[in-house]
């Protein structure tokens, strides 16, 4: 594959320095391509292509801004396998998995912000014989930031309200996944989008990613990634007083009330549990189970765990790929250790088991999903972000209890409740400190409503109107008839 360029003013370039980063398949360990390791002299180059573009582009009527959207979403639907095949290479998912949520969703988010920019009313609200009118502007140049699991699903989730209210766009895939962000750029390229609307600056989390948080002609930083990161970008943007927009990291709760029925849910569980390796910020890492029905559900849902087919993420029938690199199944690996010594037993998984991969896979990154109990719920295993195929059950003896384990960590992404009564799960659910609690289904998303963290897992939320809001100033105009 050619080595990967920035995307800046409608060209793409090197980096300034001509330094390059490798791109590795991590279910293969081989090098894809390079992409440049760029630097802050980049990212400046690239906000003055976008603050360039700022006055035409904010002049443009919002009804050619919503067909823009509507182009870029038949562009990529067109390119629906290539993105999914580039996914996968960059991520080590399986091709099914790309297919069905990683292609399919970046062509939605465009398409759903077309839409919903349609059936929105003129805001206006009168009073004291005058009537308000409420006018969103652009912000200006935005800088957008984003991680590897789901690269172009979370960057185009981003890039479509941006574009949408009339702002230019610095933005930063994560370095171990550029593929699908060189092919957005590619496409809008072709589409011939305004020269400096969209610039793509490929690099280094400290390096690029910083630059942009830095930048003072950046006015709102959209950023999604680990809360580690997320409070570092937060410390240097706050004084600047840039719009922020933080979604991090998380620890969600799967709880089953004691009515639920395991049979029927124990594929959800794991498909909650393991999707992508469990590296998706909303899935359930911790389970939740009755300590009637304990060693029940504990027994399905290990036999369930074992169904899962893992492998070649090329093969269709694959339904669990790699980890995203080498340096994190380590990292995934010391935390099962770290749980062992915690006190845990691993049901099933674990580090010891060799993945069944062979051939050019013997060199990747997989990890058998792993199940472990017995460990405190407030262990470090059972409260701190692991983010891979890694997943604790913990007993509770009445609500109030599976309440308190399902908050006790610093993290409020998202949860699930599992019951047979939907009232009873919902008035359980309005007890979990998150952003989000599914019940009885999970990653079921409407991308009307508010997506977001609590506590230690971000700030603001994204979707429908919150995305609007964040990607727009408001100006109140009062009018009284003279
Ligand atoms: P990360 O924080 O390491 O990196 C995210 C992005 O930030 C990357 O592009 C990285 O290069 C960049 N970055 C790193 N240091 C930076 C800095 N100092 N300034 C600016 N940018 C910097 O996260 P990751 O490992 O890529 O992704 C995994 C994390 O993302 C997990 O914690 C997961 O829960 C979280 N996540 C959250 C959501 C959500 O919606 N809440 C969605 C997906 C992933």
């Amino acid at each position: 594959m050619q080595p990967l360029l920035n995307y800046i003013g409608g060209s793409f370039v090197p980096s300034n320095s001509g330094d390059t980063i490798e791109d590795i398949n991590p279910a293969t360990n081989q090098r894809i391509t390079t992409l440049p390791r760029s630097s802050s002299i980049d990212v400046d180059k690239a906000t003055q292509a976008a603050i360039g573009a700022g006055p035409a582009w904010k002049a443009t009527p919002i009804e050619e801004r919503i067909k823009w959207l509507e182009n870029i979403a038949d562009a990529l639907e067109a390119k629906h396998e290539e993105i999914a095949l580039l996914e996968t290479l960059d991520t080590g998912k399986p091709i099914s998995l790309s297919r069905r949520v990683d292609a399919a969703r970046s062509v939605s988010n465009f398409r759903f912000f077309a839409q919903y920019a349609k059936e929105q009313q003129p805001m206006q609200f009168e009073a004291n014989g005058a009537i308000n009118h409420i006018h969103r502007n652009p912000v200006g140049c935005v800088g957008l930031i984003t991680p590897w699991n789901l690269p172009l699903y979370l960057l185009t989730w981003k890039v479509a309200p941006a574009l949408l209210m009339g702002n230019t766009i610095v933005a930063k895939p994560s370095e171990m996944t550029p593929l699908t962000a060189n092919l957005l750029a590619e496409t809008l390229d072709e589409l011939k989008l305004p020269e400096g609307v969209f610039n793509l600056v490929h690099g280094l989390g400290p390096e690029v990613g910083q630059a942009i948080v830095e930048h003072p002609n950046i006015k709102a930083i959209s950023f999604t990634g680990g809360t580690s990161t997320g409070r570092t970008v937060a410390a240097t943007a706050a004084p600047m007083f840039k719009k922020l927009s933080l979604e991090l990291g998380g620890k969600n709760a799967t709880v089953l009330l004691d009515d639920a029925r395991i049979d029927d849910i124990v594929d959800e569980l794991v498909r909650a549990s393991f999707t992508n390796s469990g590296q998706v910020c909303l899935c359930g890492s911790r389970v939740l189970i009755p300590a009637k029905m304990y060693d029940e559900v504990a027994e399905k849902f290990v036999k369930g765990v074992e169904r899962l087919k893992l492998g070649d993420p090329m093969d269709e029938s694959t339904q669990m790929g790699a980890v995203i690199s080498a340096e994190h199944l380590s990292k995934v690996e010391s935390y099962i250790n770290l749980g062992i010594e915690e006190g845990g037993i691993v049901l099933t998984g674990g580090t010891s088991v060799n993945a069944s991969v062979s051939g050019v896979h013997a060199e990747g990154a997989f990890l058998r999903p792993t199940v472990i109990g017995g460990l405190k719920h407030t262990s470090r295993t059972a409260t701190e972000e692991i983010f891979g195929p890694v997943v604790t059950l913990h007993p509770y003896h009445d609500e109030d209890e599976a309440v308190l384990i399902a908050n006790g960590t610093e993290y409020g992404l998202a949860g699930s409740v599992w019951t047979s009564d939907v009232e009873r799960g919902h008035a359980f659910a309005q007890r979990m400190d998150t952003g989000i609690v599914w019940v009885n289904t999970w990653l079921n998303r409407d991308l009307r409503t508010p997506f977001g963290g609590v506590k230690q897992s971000g700030i603001g939320r994204e979707g429908g109107i919150w995305s609007m809001s964040f990607f727009s100033e408001m100006t109140n105009v009062c009018i009284k008839q003279p």
